[in-house]
């Protein structure tokens, strides 16, 4: 039997007390300022023409001399400072592949509050006490009260904790667990048990069947909300009371929308995922995909991304396909009766007439169709690949 080893990550709620709030707070400036200091010795060797430093070089400067220079240094999770380096080095990594820009320092105001501490000896454990409440054990906090609105699967094996806190004040630790599973084997494909998706902005979706999801009125009404308050924001005096207090309020509305849509991807990825074999989409713009929230564009657009993710590992880990095809397929502008291509079908346009066949296709269906076609040849060659490459 073929086992394979995944990564899954729970997020929990975490109630620290203010002691515990604080070496939290502490830590995440401790993560910046070291952060901030590699990048600036780093900066220091380019311009100088020197080679930069190894991340575990760096490491070992934060221990022997950053350390000695700030004495608060010690007082934090040796880990959540090694991480912040590694961090580093990898922004810079990818910035010399060329993919990504050059890093930058953080600043206290404009970043992400969090850092990441690695699991030994038992230093990181969960503990449920009741229904839904229990504690996580983390290293220099101790014991932190939490929800344990789910368990970890059982043999699953604690990689390392990312602690962080929202824009609300909101106190999370995310947990990764790798686990170990029994590999599926490949289902065969089908075209009967196909199916194409077309990323389509209102609607979310609308697939090979010609239907689309049904997105909860909560959504909307959130969204709707969070455009007003945020332009009310907009119009205050920054740093003033009433600023203060509408951030915060506004805070709540992007975590309550962000909360929503992401439950909303993971039903809505687990249906698909039972009851359909292959699920093929196109290979759309990565800055529709993001799991961002952006201004102005409507929450559920900017889920797309993290639902094809959802989508792609509840399929994977059944042994069944996720199928992305080539960016420059002309789906919107095939016949799917009988495969004509008409150029002159515009961006905008909802129907278009067949030239050849003369059919009235509708457009987003149409398209949907010809992805879930495409997808199907596309898996079909590379089973066959596969098949003969045995
Ligand atoms: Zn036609």
């Amino acid at each position: 039997m073929k086992t394979i080893v995944i990564n899954r990550a729970i997020k929990y709620r975490i109630y620290p007390n203010e002691d515990q709030k604080d070496l939290i707070n502490k830590t995440f400036g401790c993560v910046r300022k070291v952060y901030n200091m590699g990048l600036e010795l780093q900066q220091g060797l380019h311009t100088a023409d020197m080679k930069s430093m190894s991340r575990n070089e760096l490491n070992q400067f934060c221990n022997h001399v950053w350390k000695d220079e700030l004495e608060y240094l010690r007082e934090v999770d040796k880990f959540a400072l090694t991480n912040s380096l590694f961090n580093l080095s990898n922004a810079f990594k990818n910035f010399f592949d060329k993919k990504g820009r050059y890093p930058r320092f953080k600043s206290k105001k404009d970043h992400k509050m969090s850092y990441t501490t690695n699991a030994t000896n038992g230093n990181i454990a969960v503990e449920r006490t009741g229904t839904k409440c229990g504690r996580i054990k983390l290293p220099k906090l101790g014991w932190v009260e939490a929800c344990i609105h789910r368990d970890p699967e059982p043999g699953a094996v604690l990689k390392n904790a990312t602690i962080s806190m929202s824009q609300s004040g909101k106190y999370y630790v995310s947990i990764l667990f790798a686990i170990t599973v029994e590999a599926a084997s490949p289902v065969m494909p089908d075209i009967k048990k196909t199916l194409g998706l077309d990323y389509s902005s209102p609607l979310f979706y609308v697939d090979s069947e010609g239907c689309s999801p049904e997105v909860p009125h909560a959504f909307r009404r959130v969204e709707q909300r969070l455009a007003k308050e945020q332009k009310r924001l907009a119009r205050m005096v920054k740093g003033s009371k009433n600023y203060e207090k509408q951030r915060l309020f506004v805070a709540r509305l992007h975590e309550r929308a962000s909360n929503q849509r992401k439950d909303f991807c993971h039903k809505e990825s687990r249906k698909i995922a039972n009851s359909w074999d292959t699920v093929c989409v196109e290979d759309i713009d990565l800055r529709a995909m993001s799991g961002t929230l952006r201004l102005g564009k409507s929450t559920m657009d900017n889920g797309f991304g993290l639902f094809r993710g959802f989508l792609q590992y509840k399929l994977e880990e059944q042994g069944k396909h996720f199928v992305v095809i080539d960016k420059w397929y002309p789906s919107t502008k095939t016949c799917n009766h009988c495969g004509a291509y008409d150029p002159s079908v515009q961006l905008g346009q909802k129907e278009w007439t067949c030239p050849q066949c003369h059919k009235v296709l509708r457009r987003d269906p149409n398209a949907a169709r010809n992805i879930r076609d495409e997808g199907f040849r596309t898996i079909k060659r590379r089973m066959e690949d596969i098949r003969l490459a045995v």
